[in-house]
């Protein structure tokens, strides 16, 4: 059986590294010993070395990235390298998310980020989502173009490893005006793209797991996670909040 996964994105968050370790923690402490669900918290850079010196990485919790430069070494100032991230034993990426995306990112850049993490045997996180529906559905021709132009040229026997969220921009907590997504928005969506993986990649291609991101939190993580046809969530405001957090896990846990 596949374990759900329930992603942490901490965003730009917290303020200290001090906080970070009492929001780790505080997760840590309130978890139990999962059996059917896969913990990834993934932190800001500068917390992925304090986190993991402090021996905070148990099997309890994977920690994650939320971004990696597609070059190895050199004279890329500011950047940090998969081969970075390797050395330091993390495993998970969060690329192309929609607010790296606003900030200028291409299709272009995350395809190579991600050719260039899989590469580094990282699993990426990759981020899909339309800003807004339209009458006529052109935002699932959107979403089209995002999955091929971001998968372009990935190796068929490593479409497996990675992970896709499926993230609606207007679903997302901190977008202006947002609307609830719902679960049927999300399955529709979820076949969509695995019919998008199949034409390009074949029928006879594992392909990479999905999950749902964009405002989920302890009410509405039963219904996506059962009716959503996703294998996980993404989870952003709500994994700032540990009791919060810790109850989506739960229902994780006993679905
Ligand atoms: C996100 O931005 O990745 C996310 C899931 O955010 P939120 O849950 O706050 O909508």
């Amino acid at each position: 059986m596949t374990k759900k996964l329930v992603i942490a994105n901490w965003k730009m968050n917290p303020a200290s590294g001090k906080e970070a370790e009492t929001l780790f923690t505080d997760v840590e402490n309130g978890l139990t010993l999962l059996k059917k669900t896969e913990v990834i918290i993934c932190v800001p850079f500068l917390y992925l070395n304090i986190l993991k010196s402090a021996n905070r990485q148990t099997k309890k919790i994977i920690l994650g990235a939320q971004n990696v430069f597609y070059e190895e070494k050199g004279a890329f100032t500011g950047e940090i390298s998969p081969l970075m991230l390797d050395n330091l034993g993390i495993k998970y990426v969060i690329l192309g998310h929609s607010e790296r995306r606003a900030l200028g990112e291409t299709n272009l850049d995350i395809n190579k980020k991600i050719k260039s993490a899989l590469s580094f045997g990282l699993i990426p996180i990759v981020c899909v989502g339309d800003k807004e529906r339209d009458e006529n559905h052109e935002y699932f021709n959107f979403v089209k173009i995002q999955v091929e132009e971001c998968l372009n040229g990935v190796k068929k026997d490593l479409l497996g490893k990675i992970i896709i969220a499926y993230e609606p921009v207007w679903a997302l907590s901190t977008t202006e005006g947002r609307k609830d997504a719902t679960p049927v928005d999300s399955r529709e969506m979820v076949i969509f793209i695995r019919k998008i993986l199949t034409d390009k990649f074949g029928v006879n291609t594992k392909l990479p797991r999905i999950i749902y991101g964009g405002s989920v939190n302890e009410k509405n993580a039963l219904e996506f996670l059962t009716n959503g046809g996703v294998e996980g969530v993404l989870v952003g405001g709500a994994s700032l909040n540990p009791e919060k957090f810790l109850e989506i896990i739960s229902i994780a846990e006993k679905i």
